[in-house]
């Protein structure tokens, strides 16, 4: 496939129905992370262009709410349609100001359709229940009503899909919804929220970008807002969790991991490292499901290190653009010092790092395991969200889940093994919100998303994801 060429340019607001310059102050500069080039400047919201979101979310969802389910989902749907002719532009946008290679961005693109397309045929079987009645001449109901109107708050890293797990889960179930993309990563959601508003009515999907805190504080503090959804760090989600309590607000938090990986000494040696070293330095490791933890059963701990370190060593790093590239940079030079920082400490510490190669300019960070990582080190505790896995052995498998489960993250984690009883225990043990046995599949449009413990709570896709969006109400008729 031939690499396609666009014209970088930071996109104005979607607000009241219309494209926007946003009227803020201070500006944001975009810049490519593979090169350090600024790539355009990002105009902001400012508190009128939030009051005016605000205004015209609530309006739009009193229309809504009352457009029938089928049509919802034939919008949604021709929208998606939109999104997947528009792949090659908008993922050649995602290259160029998030870094990931363009097979990679091609592939988020895919997802995010996927992801709306399954919410759109989900908006067709919210259903209520009957309870059978107490009373003679009288019913009983379950119904399920839209929340109103929501703030998204989404990443940068997986920009698409983490958006169009929001925005696909609240337009289907009957929300108006306003998002809050990433600043970092501004013009390919703009680009696929183009394309699924040109099937919606005005207002009912926004896009703002803005000073974070502002944009936080001036939509959840609004009573016209009813849900937040929220990706993004452990300290931003308890702070956004503390807002969202003050008023009462339902919020979805979904705020990282720290995968661990049990390999047992039964496990198919080649194929495991082959599948994990794969989904480990997808988007340079900056992903919360990517394997960050390998304990593996100390008999055969050696020849795992040697073939992990050895096609960790092989990857071949550089610009998300060029084809042969298969990992990229880290999204900003602000992430690639806080990963090397992570090296560094653990390696004082005494891990022992196998390192791979990197371009000298740009946001790079090597691709780097650490073997025989000392319990103490930070690596173990600290999400290091950047192309980082660290390995251990075991003696026990008992020893191996209470390793595992010491640590705040709880999203997903992986087991290899083809023992029934190994099976058993982790998948009942693992304190963990998504397992993965012999595969790498956690995350699919139709199955719930979301982590324990201090990686959040809620979650998104599957029945659960657009439960998240509905209230229930309880009706009892006598005749
Ligand atoms: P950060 O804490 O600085 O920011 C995280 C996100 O929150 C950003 O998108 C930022 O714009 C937003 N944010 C910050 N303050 C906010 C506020 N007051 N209101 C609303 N939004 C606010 O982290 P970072 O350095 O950008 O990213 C690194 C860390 O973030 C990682 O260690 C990882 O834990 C986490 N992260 C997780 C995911 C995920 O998929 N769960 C995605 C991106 C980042």
């Amino acid at each position: 496939m031939s690499t396609p060429t666009v014209d970088y340019r930071c996109p104005p607001l979607l607000l009241g129905g219309e494209w926007r310059t946003g009227r803020h102050a201070q500006r944001l500069a975009v810049h490519n992370p593979a090169t350090g080039e600024r790539l355009d400047e990002l105009a902001l919201a400012s508190a009128d262009d939030l009051q005016l979101a605000l205004q015209t979310t609530h309006k739009a969802f009193d229309h809504w709410r009352q457009v029938p389910a089928h049509e919802r989902c034939a919008r949604l749907e021709r929208g998606v349609a939109r999104l997947r002719e528009h792949t090659e532009r908008i993922a050649t946008l995602l290259t160029l100001e998030q870094g990931k290679p363009l097979a990679e961005a091609r592939a988020e693109c895919a997802m995010a359709a996927d992801l709306i397309k399954w919410y759109a045929e989900e908006a067709r079987r919210v259903y209520g229940r009957v309870i059978p009645a107490r009373l003679p001449n009288s019913r009983m109901d379950v119904l399920k009503f839209p929340v109103g109107p929501v703030a998204a708050l989404s990443p940068w890293n997986f920009p698409l899909v983490l958006s169009a797990r929001k925005i696909g889960g609240a337009l289907a179930a009957g929300c108006s919804i306003v998002v809050k993309g990433a600043e970092e990563t501004p013009a390919s959601v703009a680009a696929m929220v183009d394309c699924l508003n040109q099937e919606l009515p005005p207002g009912v999907l926004q896009l703002v970008y803005g000073v974070p805190s502002e944009v936080s504080e001036a939509l959840i503090r609004s009573p016209i807002i009813r849900k937040v959804t929220f990706t993004g760090s452990v300290p931003v989600g308890r702070h956004l969790a503390g807002m969202a309590a003050q008023h009462l607000k339902r919020i979805t938090l979904e705020l990282g991991g720290h995968a661990p990986v049990i390999v047992c000494r039964d496990a198919d040696l080649q194929r495991t490292v082959n599948l994990m070293v794969q989904h480990k330095f997808r988007n340079a490791g900056q992903a919360c499901l990517a394997p960050t933890r390998f304990f593996v059963d100390r008999q055969v701990y050696g020849d795992f290190v040697d073939a992990f370190g050895a096609a960790t060593q092989a990857l071949r790093l550089g610009a998300g653009l060029d084809p042969a590239t298969q990992m990229g940079p880290v999204a900003s030079a602000r992430r690639q010092a806080a990963v090397q920082d992570l090296i560094d400490r653990s390696v004082a510490m005494g891990a022992r790092p196998v390192v791979g190669s990197a371009p000298a300019t740009g946001c790079f960070v090597p691709p780097t395991l650490l073997a025989d990582v000392p319990s103490a080190a930070p690596v173990l505790t600290e999400e290091p969200f950047g192309p980082v896995a660290c390995a251990l052995p075991f003696d026990t498998l008992d020893e191996a889940i209470g390793a595992a489960n010491a640590n705040p993250y709880g999203l997903a984690g992986y087991l290899f093994t083809d023992s029934a009883k190994a099976i058993l225990a982790v998948s009942e043990r693992l304190e963990v919100g998504s397992l993965a046995i012999n595969g790498m599949g956690v995350s699919v449009p139709e199955a719930p998303f979301g982590g324990v413990k201090d990686s959040g709570y809620g979650s998104e896709s599957g029945t659960e994801g657009m439960e998240a969006f509905l209230d229930t109400k309880f009706t009892h008729f006598v005749a």
